[in-house]
């Protein structure tokens, strides 16, 4: 029988919900490119339930121990005193999800010497030492397009909110004011702008197709093709390098995997290749940029605004400069755990284990790491090695 650690984010602060201003969730069919939605033989939790923390279990309880297994939950995963380290020596397992990610270094690797697989629950496994798993033959799986869209709508959102400065507008609602000028004298259309997206997988292909009735004018850098009936049908442009993509646009978005070759890649240098005033909307992950530069670059006037969802290490310190730098519509790490996507992540987990524990093949398109080598998207979509350098500083949080 298996022991499965799984790392969660804590419940609100408020306590477990008891009620849900919905009562359901609308019922998809299948995701645009025809993949078909998680098919796990059952599942025990209701969908729009808050799944993704603590006492949400992503809804795998039940199912686990009623299998002989023993599942531990936890919100403790930074720091050698953590409840994750604390269980690595004996785990088979080890879930967790990219808001509040259990950082699978090297060093743990190393502690782990059961290990198997590590699973994502959502997308996105830069969290995981992917060399050291490669090394390890351990298998690394996530639930790909379970969240896809849901990023899609956070980028269009927070494009829009930056453009037209609706945050700062908000506030002075909420305080009592009338200020139209100040609200407007950083406010723009985004019609008739420069738009571009670096990677157009699942959701910055998305992003493009949302932001196409906009009347805008759409880019795109990614290191595989597009079909020229898409191209064509979008109207875009690509590019095949981030200076060119760069300097045509006036809205960029950050939509790749964290992984060696993309690690950094905006930073003093590449900042200036932007238009001055040019907005940054990246909600793929931290460290794809230098912390320091990007908030720089909001303070000279290089970027006029910067937002997104995804910060570095998780969860970022309480100084971070991205909490309080200028013109930032910056939130912690929620687009891809909206309750909608939760249901579908959970059910692609509980597909995952089913798989593992019946000897079946996991889906293709779920593997990152699988037998000693890059597999599935984990192929396509990333490079070998480690992205996990630097997350100790997660430790502290809180202190
Ligand atoms: P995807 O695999 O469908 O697309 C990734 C794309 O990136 C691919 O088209 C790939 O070719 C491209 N790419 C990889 N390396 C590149 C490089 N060096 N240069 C240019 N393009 C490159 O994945 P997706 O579903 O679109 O998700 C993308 C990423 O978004 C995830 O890996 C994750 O980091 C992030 N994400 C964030 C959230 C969130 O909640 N904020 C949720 C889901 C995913």
């Amino acid at each position: 029988m298996a022991k499965i650690v799984c790392v969660l984010y804590d419940d609100p602060i408020t306590g477990y919900p008891t009620s849900y201003p919905r009562d359901d969730l609308p019922r998809l069919e299948r995701y645009p490119d025809g993949q078909a939605l998680p098919t796990p033989e059952a599942i025990d939790f209701k969908p729009g339930a808050l799944l993704g923390s603590v006492s949400g279990e992503l809804g795998l309880r039940k199912y686990l121990e009623s299998n002989g297994h023993q599942f531990v939950v936890t919100s403790s995963k930074d720091g050698a005193d953590s409840v994750l380290d604390r269980e690595l020596p004996d785990a088979d397992i080890v879930i967790s999800q990219p808001f509040w990610p259990a950082y699978m270094t090297a060093e743990r690797f190393a502690k782990a010497k059961k290990l198997k697989m590590v699973v994502t629950a959502g997308i996105g496994s830069d969290h995981t030492d992917l060399q050291a798993a490669i090394d390890n033959n351990v298998t690394v799986a996530e639930v790909t397009y379970c969240n896809s869209n849901s990023v899609a709508e956070h980028v269009v959102m927070t494009m829009l909110a930056l453009v037209r400065n609706y945050i700062p507008s908000h506030e002075w609602a909420v305080k009592g004011g009338w200020n139209i000028a100040d609200c407007v004298q950083r406010s723009y259309d985004i019609e008739g702008m420069q738009v571009g997206t670096v990677a157009a997988g699942r959701i910055g292909l998305r992003v493009l197709r949302l932001l196409n009735p906009f009347d805008v004018h759409l880019h795109y850098l990614d290191r595989h093709r597009l079909p020229a009936e898409v191209e064509a049908e979008l109207n875009l442009t690509h590019h095949d390098n981030l200076e060119s993509l760069a300097r045509a646009c006036d809205v960029v978005t950050l939509n790749c995997p964290l992984h060696p070759e993309t690690e950094h890649m905006i930073n003093a240098d590449s900042l200036k290749w932007f238009k001055r005033g040019a907005y940054l909307v990246n909600t793929a992950r931290g460290k794809l940029c230098d912390r320091d530069a990007v908030a720089a670059a909001l303070e000279s006037g290089q970027l006029a605004g910067y937002g997104g969802d995804v910060w570095f290490p998780q969860p970022a310190p309480k100084d971070h400069p991205w909490r309080t730098m200028p013109y930032n519509g910056m939130t912690p790490h929620i687009s891809g755990t909206s309750l909608s996507a939760q249901a579908r992540y959970a059910a692609g987990v509980r597909e995952i284990l089913e798989c593992f524990f019946e000897n079946r093949p996991i889906r293709d398109e779920y593997l990152i790491v699988q037998g000693g080598h890059l597999a599935g998207v984990g192929a396509h979509s990333y490079s070998a090695g480690n992205a996990t350098k630097g997350s100790d500083e997660a430790a502290r949080f809180g202190k």
